[in-house]
């Protein structure tokens, strides 16, 4: 049988997503990488990492089929592991198509970038929202479900989330595990001024 072709742009509902990497410093219980390669009947398993023109080579098959809602950087690893993709592709994106455009991260930016002024050059690329999955309402409980790389990966998310809510229309979002209080990230998401989402335990971040 012909092995599948990896997805790099997908989509679900009215949304295409793009799917630019597959690594991520966090090893999530819960992460859906764990369970299996597909989603919806796309291949999320990147055999390599595509260059931010094979991004747009790919969103150009399928960006006029549709009035699509938003376009958003979302697949199996965390996208800000790429910061240079996202900014090439994103004003790509909104130089030639006006859309909608979102980053599921799960907040790790200034860690995975410490050179560079994240926040002001994604603003600058034109990105319109960003979903943090923040997953945790204190350190002990991030470390024990997400197992980060980073030690202090919990407090630079928290000041990710207070620097980008500033630029961004930005929601926090937890999943439905039981380690999670979540009137506690409620409380969090009500002091820090930002929205607060729960998802369902079926994926990474959508
Ligand atoms: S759930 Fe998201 S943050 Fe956690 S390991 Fe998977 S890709 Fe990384």
């Amino acid at each position: 049988m012909k092995p599948r072709k990896p997805s790099i742009v997908y989509w679900l509902g009215n949304n295409l997503y793009l799917n630019v990497t597959n690594r991520c410093p966090n090893n999530c219980y819960f992460c859906f990488r764990n369970f299996t390669h597909t989603l919806k009947g796309f291949d999320l398993k990147l055999r390599r990492e595509p260059s931010p023109e094979e991004v747009i080579i790919e969103l150009q098959k399928v960006i006029n089929q549709k009035n699509w809602d938003e376009i958003v950087f979302c697949g199996f690893g965390e996208p800000l592991e790429r910061l240079d993709c996202i900014i090439k592709v994103t004003k790509w994106i909104k130089k030639y198509h006006g859309k909608a455009v979102r980053i599921d991260t799960n907040g790790q930016g200034f860690l995975l970038n410490k050179d560079r002024a994240v926040v002001e050059e994604l603003k600058e690329a034109g990105v319109d929202r960003i979903s943090v999955s923040l997953n945790a309402h204190d350190t002990t409980t991030y470390n024990q479900i997400c197992r980060p790389d980073f030690e202090d990966a919990y407090e630079s998310i928290l000041e990710f989330i207070e620097k980008s809510s500033k630029e961004f229309d930005l929601e926090i979002t937890a999943v439905t595990v039981p380690e999670v209080d979540l009137p506690k990230m409620q409380e969090i998401a009500k002091e820090m001024e930002v929205k607060f989402r729960l998802r369902r335990l079926i994926s990474c971040f959508w």
